[in-house]
């Protein structure tokens, strides 16, 4: 089960690229799937980058560079790059209309032993496997950004997900050096259940004036030992992406101690979306 797999990873995102890369660099063929070739070209762009970085702290030999770009096959054709994997894993857009398509195709198209996973942070995983028929081969494998140095891979299994397939995701996960933590199928798994509403009430607290931004994440950095305070990490993730997760949480859990902070949602609503828009709890220009 340890042995070298053919991965097919579907978005050269963020979040694709970085498990392409994390996988090339121990050893196994990848093909890498997008709409087109630019947003191929910007994952390949990313992998490159990433990996001179590991290079320049001498992590890394040149030589092992290209070895490990040389494993990286690139496509547009979902279907044909599918047909030869042992894994598949989604990373496209947090979109489940999206993702169930894809998932769709995948099913019709990969061989009948592979496992297909899914990137998302908060879709349930048994809706996404009823877009397919062999729901007892589909995982959520939820990687951490970046993933080539983040540790976690948060393994969800869905309501019809197998041993097999859980202990076959686990093995290649702990093959790439990563820790599991296992989830049952619940919305924000175990990672965002927790750190959501945590983000969320650094939020009201921030709009309430119990402290200031620097406080609240001062307080949260050192008095709790976190590497980051809480409206810093919500900044990297995207206060877009915040948003979209407590609403899955208080929708799928139906519980009011979910709900967004109304000031979380105002700066998204104004395009403050964090570093990625230059602007969010903090600004970056
Ligand atoms: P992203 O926007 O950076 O990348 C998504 C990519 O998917 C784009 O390149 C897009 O062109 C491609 N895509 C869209 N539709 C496609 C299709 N039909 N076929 C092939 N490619 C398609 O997104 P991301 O941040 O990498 O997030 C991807 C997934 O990972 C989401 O489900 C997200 O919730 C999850 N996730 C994100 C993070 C994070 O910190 N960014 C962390 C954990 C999980």
């Amino acid at each position: 089960m340890s042995d070298k797999i053919n991965l097919t990873v579907i978005g050269a995102g963020t979040m694709g690229n970085g498990i392409v890369q994390t996988f090339a660099m121990h050893g196994h063929a990848v093909t890498m799937i997008d709409v087109d070739d630019k947003a191929l070209e910007r994952g390949k762009g990313a992998i490159q980058k990433s990996l001179g970085r590991f290079v320049k702290k001498e992590q890394l030999r040149q030589e092992q560079v290209d070895e490990i770009l040389g494993a990286i096959a690139t496509s547009t054709q979902l279907d044909r790059a599918v047909a030869g994997a042992d894994l598949v894993i989604e990373a496209v857009f947090e979109n489940e209309a999206v993702k169930t398509e894809i998932f769709h195709k995948i099913d019709a198209a990969a061989p009948a032993h592979a496992v297909l996973a899914s990137n998302t942070s908060s879709i349930s995983i048994t809706r996404i496997a009823n877009a397919t028929k062999r729901p007892e081969q589909v995982i959520g494998m939820h990687f951490m950004n970046p993933v080539p140095l983040m540790k976690l891979v948060e393994i969800i299994r869905g309501e019809r997900t197998s041993e097999e397939t859980l202990a076959k995701t686990v093995a290649w996960s702990e093959g790439l050096g990563k820790v599991v933590g296992v989830a049952q199928d619940y919305p924000g798994f175990i990672a965002n259940r927790i750190l959501m509403p945590m983000i969320n009430e650094a939020a009201f607290a921030l709009m309430e004036g119990v402290g200031t931004r620097e406080a609240i994440d001062t307080t949260m950095k050192f008095g709790c030992n976190f590497p980051m305070g809480p409206l810093t990490l919500a900044d990297f993730i995207g206060l877009d992406i915040c948003v979209n997760i407590l609403d899955v949480l208080h929708q799928g859990l139906g519980d009011p101690k979910y709900r967004c902070c109304p000031m979380l949602r105002r700066l998204v609503e104004a395009g403050k979306l964090g570093r990625k828009s230059g602007e969010g709890f903090y600004s970056y220009e």
